[in-house]
């Protein structure tokens, strides 16, 4: 609704005689998903929630011409019921660090101009007009930022080595195709700040010594395909892409490609296969894509969030950026916060925070009074984490040792009536369907995995069942030939581990 909202608006300003001094401007979303459409009043920071087409009269008449807020439009926190006037104050927001998610909902993502105001580009010129690729890389590196699409891989390291791969072309691949249920993090950057990701792509292209960059974005995002078309032909026509940028003797482009919604094409190898008109399927490593990536040219492949951070960081300088997050994990990370929390959205902390202060601080706790049971990190390739580790600091290490993963950051938060069973069934019916089916420990074996859950769901397996689901967990984990075979038995070893006696209370034969 909150198109005809903003033409209600702009109707009840113009009548009021407001044109000219009050402006509606379209951004993208805030990340308060639950309560949206969103209307925040500026310079003072004013912040109408649920707002409808038919409440833009009395914004106008009561609070730009009166100058009244209007309690009832304010967010009011459903527990304690106190209203939050004001952008700052409310809870969900306080506790965040929004860097990466600044402009999304502050910006209109359809004009150049705006990122250019909020100090985009700015990095790129600082690139361009005095630092040799060396040193760019050089920053990343000291930098610490790790990969934000699940491995946690440095991004200094990657774009160092395929600098030195010897190739008669580079590539720069932005990897948009975010495919976790629960997952919406790339998609928002992407509809909120698409010039953010195309300027990171611009200095990893710098850095590399590639004159050529796709975008590989799934289909299923219309308006991110189509906020990302407007900003490739605006920094075109502005001059930041093609040759000779900014006078600078660097060219660089950038091609959007379309995916088709294959889960597996998020696989680095496969979404190459993909761009180059193959059926989208991993192959073996190595040839790591930096040596032997798309066309068998090195290729750095980043994911959206990833990139987003590099002009933060070229802007901020690599000692300041670190003063943010752990020191294993510098930075901030955007999670997409769902599943049975209160105020479920989108949410950038630092790194290290603990999962309590994500749950019960920014999401407001257990929707309904609730008990809080589980978090699923990562989707179908992550595990879940239980109340025992809600002071667990997340970051890329913290997690791992409790034999979790950050994964892309979808977090799906469940409450005491969630059946964990049903839960690991849910995500492997999910990677079982999104099985290429190349190798056969993946193919045949997330199949027999799934029977035997659904039959558990039924109330029909056995404790032999049980053993077998167990053994195949092993097998598939240990000799699939991608990250999708290779970690879709996280979910059931990681309820396994957590809540076994839910599983035994499924089994027909307790013997
Ligand atoms: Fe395909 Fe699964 Fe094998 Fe990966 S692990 S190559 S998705 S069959």
């Amino acid at each position: 609704g909150s198109g005809r909202l903003a033409e209600q608006l702009t109707e009840a300003i113009e009548k009021a005689g407001l044109t000219g001094t009050v402006r509606v401007k379209r951004t993208s979303c805030h990340g308060f998903c639950e309560n949206g459409p969103i209307v925040h009043i500026k310079p003072e920071g004013v912040f109408y929630t649920r707002v409808q087409p038919e409440d833009a009269k009395e914004i106008v008449d009561e609070h730009l011409v009166k100058g009244k807020i209007i309690d009832r439009l304010t967010f009011q926190e459903p527990t304690s019921g106190i209203h939050y006037p004001h952008f700052q104050e409310i809870p969900f927001y306080a506790g965040q660090t929004r860097l990466l998610l600044a402009n999304c909902g502050n910006i209109d993502p359809e004009q150049i101009g705006d990122y250019v105001a909020a100090g985009g580009y700015h990095s790129l010129v600082k690139v361009l007009q005095g630092l040799p690729p060396e040193q760019v890389i050089e920053e990343i590196q000291q930098s610490g930022l790790r990969g934000r699409g699940g491995a946690g891989f440095p991004t200094g390291r990657k774009w160092a080595s395929a600098r030195k791969a010897e190739g008669t072309r580079k590539f720069i691949i932005c990897n948009a195709d975010e495919g976790d249920p629960g997952a919406f993090m790339d998609r928002s950057v992407l509809e909120g700040d698409p010039h953010a990701v195309l300027e990171g792509m611009l200095i990893a292209g710098y850095a590399v010594g590639a004159a050529m960059g796709y975008i590989y974005c799934r289909a299923e995002y219309p308006l991110a395909i189509r906020r990302l078309k407007t900003a490739i032909q605006q920094a075109r026509e502005y001059g930041l892409l093609g040759s000779n940028i900014l006078n600078s003797g660097f060219d660089f482009d950038i091609i959007l490609k379309e995916g088709a919604g294959a889960f597996v094409c998020g696989e680095g190898t496969a979404l190459q296969a993909s761009i180059e008109g193959n059926r989208g399927m991993p192959r073996v490593k190595p040839p790591r894509s930096t040596e032997k990536g798309l066309w068998n040219q090195p290729t750095v492949l980043n994911n959206v969030e990833t990139l987003a951070n590099v002009p933060l960081i070229i802007r901020l300088g690599a000692e300041e950026y670190k003063k943010i997050g752990t020191e294993g994990s510098p930075g901030t990370k955007i999670f997409a916060l769902s599943g049975a929390v209160t105020n479920s959205g989108l949410v950038e902390v630092p790194m290290g925070v603990p999962l309590r202060d994500i749950i019960f601080g920014t999401g407001g706790g257990i929707r309904g009074g609730k008990e809080f049971k589980a978090v699923q990190l990562g989707g179908p390739s992550g595990g879940c984490l239980t109340r025992q580790h809600l002071d667990l600091p997340v970051d890329f290490d913290s997690l791992s040792s409790a034999g979790a993963t950050i994964g892309s950051g979808g977090m799906v938060v469940m409450d005491e009536e969630t059946c964990m069973v049903d839960v690991a069934r849910f995500f492997l019916a999910f990677t079982q369907a999104e099985s290429c089916g190349k190798c056969t420990p993946c193919r045949e074996g997330t199949k027999r995995m799934l029977e035997i859950l659904e039959r558990m769901c039924k109330g029909s397996a056995t404790l032999e069942d049980l053993d077998n689901l167990e053994r195949l967990c092993r097998v598939v984990k240990n000799t699939s030939l991608c990250g999708l075979g290779q970690a879709c038995p996280n979910p059931v070893l990681s309820t396994l581990k957590y809540f076994r006696e839910e599983y035994l209370a499924h089994i027909v034969d307790k013997r």
